[in-house]
This record gives structure tokens, sequence and C-alpha cells, in this order.
């Protein structure tokens, strides 16, 4: 049974159309992420734990929402402070189905009040608890129901999803890598308690002409490493350009820590943008390596690449 069943995940990857597209450049902007933003710049800017970027791309024009964080008022404030128009926006894609990513969901389909495509795996809905320290629900705060009722039109997909032409989402991430592990996630199947290996943990890839990939997690639960690795099959290209998100290595151990950030250098992107479940450790250790390249984003920041 096992063994057939990941057969059929593999299979999804290895089938999917090359991906021969690309886009000229993109513009990335923080919504919502953990830390403070730098005092002065942008007065009235609220973070907290979760995540959502805006990326927006010129020819032909697409606005794109990755998460939404957890709370619907940081992100509106946030939107509003940067000057971000809600009713660009043209699709939403959920790198998970854990709270700090989706929290915001339900309330901004409302007030685009116009049907868009929601873009995730279909075991964003599962239910999904942590022990820390006793039972708590972690996953979407609301059902699939209210989410169509307000105008999401649920893309529910195991294999990656063409958003447009160079830019996908990773599908169900191959998990290869000896040292990544999902650790610490709890769901019930089949009536019973069991560890939750968050297949529905997925990343956006994005081809950038004469530059390579861009890959951008969301929280990276299934491996940063299998993610870049996913994307380069996916993308038919080794090159990557760019990594940008919550690696979560946040209480990694320092030889995960280590083997990743390894990997990453044999990766080697032009620029690294960790953020979010990265974790201080993890940053501190990367901007070591890998010195003007590591760039780590803060709420609000935008990077145009
Ligand atoms: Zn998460
Ligand atoms: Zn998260």
């Amino acid at each position: 049974m096992r063994s057939t069943a990941t057969a059929d995940r593999v299979r999804l990857t290895v089938h999917h159309v090359e991906e021969k597209s690309l886009i000229k450049r993109f513009r990335l902007t923080v919504l919502v992420e953990d830390s403070v933003p730098a005092e002065g710049k942008l007065k009235g800017l609220k973070s907290e734990h979760g995540l959502s970027i805006l990326i927006e791309i010129s020819k032909p024009k697409f606005s794109l929402l990755m998460d939404t964080g957890r709370s619907p008022s940081v992100v509106l404030q946030n939107m509003n402070v940067l000057n971000v128009d809600l009713n660009a926006i043209n699709a939403m894609f959920l790198s998970h189905g854990h709270y700090d990513h989706t929290g915001g969901l339900l309330e901004l389909l409302r007030l685009l009040r116009r049907p868009i495509p929601v873009v995730g795996h279909p075991e964003i809905f599962n239910p999904k608890y942590k022990l820390d320290p006793y039972l708590k629900y972690i996953g979407l705060p609301f059902k699939r129901s209210q989410i169509e009722s307000v105008g999401g039109r649920l893309v529910l997909a195991r294999n990656p999803v063409t958003l447009m032409g160079g830019v996908s989402t990773t599908g169900e991430v191959e998990r290869v890598t000896s040292y990544e592990e999902t650790r610490g996630f709890w769901t019930v199947k089949n009536e019973r308690f069991v560890r939750d290996p968050m297949r529905d943990d997925q990343a956006l890839i994005l081809k950038v002409d004469g530059k390579g990939l861009a890959v951008i997690s969301g929280c990276a639960h299934s491996g940063i490493i299998n993610i870049i690795n996913q994307a380069k099959r996916l993308m038919g290209t080794a090159k990557v350009y760019a990594v940008i998100g919550g690696f979560h290595l946040t209480g990694a151990s320092e030889e995960v820590i280590r083997s990743t950030i390894k990997d990453l250098e044999q990766a080697d992107p032009e620029i690294v943008c960790p953020c979010h479940c990265t974790g201080s450790k993890a940053v501190r250790e990367m901007v070591k390596r890998f010195g003007d390249r590591c760039r780590p984003l803060k709420t609000g920041d935008t990077l145009e690449l």
C-alpha cells in the first residue's frame, strides 16, 4: 500500500510538463512577517507570527498573494500602509494549511467581492495540531464552505499548478534529503492520532529570464533543500537565482542547520532571503556564509528581482 502511494506521488512530479516559459522580472512585497519593521521608514506597519507575501509581475500584469498572515486586521493594515490595492489581486496561493499563513484569507476574499482562484494542496483542510506544551489546534481557522461562499474558487491539487507561464507551485514535495524531517505536528487519520507529515506544504517557483529560478517557501515544512531540488526538476533548469521565505529551522539542531546551509551553498543562489520560521541562529549562519547575498526579510520589505 505504502510503496504504491509513494510511487503515485513521484509520478505526479515526473510527468509534469517541463516549464519552458519565463518571466522577465517580478516585485515581491512582504505584507506580514514576524519581525517588527525598522522604525521610521514606514509608520503604522504591524508584525505578527505569520507570513504573507505579494508577488507582482508586470508583463502580463499578474498579482499573486502567497499566504495571508494570521490576522485579517494586520494584513489589511499593512496593505494600507504599503499602498497595496487588494482589488488588483488576481489569485491567491496557500503554501500550507497552518493558521499563521491562512488566517487573513476569509476577510480578504470578502472585501475583494470577486471570485478568484485560491490554490493549495487538498490536505490543507486536514486537522492540524501541535503539542506545545499541550494540544493546540493550528490548522485553517475556517471551513472549505466558508471560503467558497465568499468567492474563493479552490484549486486543490497534489501536482504542480501553473499560475502563468513561468510561475508554478511545486506540487507535493518529494522528500529526499536525509536530514530534513517534518516534526512536531499531529493530525487525525482513520480515527487515529498520528504524526502529520504536512504533505500539503508547497512553495512557489518563478523562472526568471537570464537569471534562473526564484523559489519562495511558506514554512518549508517539507525541507527547503527538498523544495529547491523539486523546483529544479519541474522547471528543467539547475540555475537557482533566489531562495526566499521561511526555512523552518527554528529549534533545529546545529547539524541540521549545517547540512542545510551546505546544500544551499551547493545550489549557489545569487540571493538568499530567510524570514518567518527560519530562526535567528540559522539566519546568523546564513549571513556568515553568504555575506551580502543574504538579505533577511522583515514586514514591509520589497525586492525587485
Ligand atoms: Zn507552518
Ligand atoms: Zn509559519
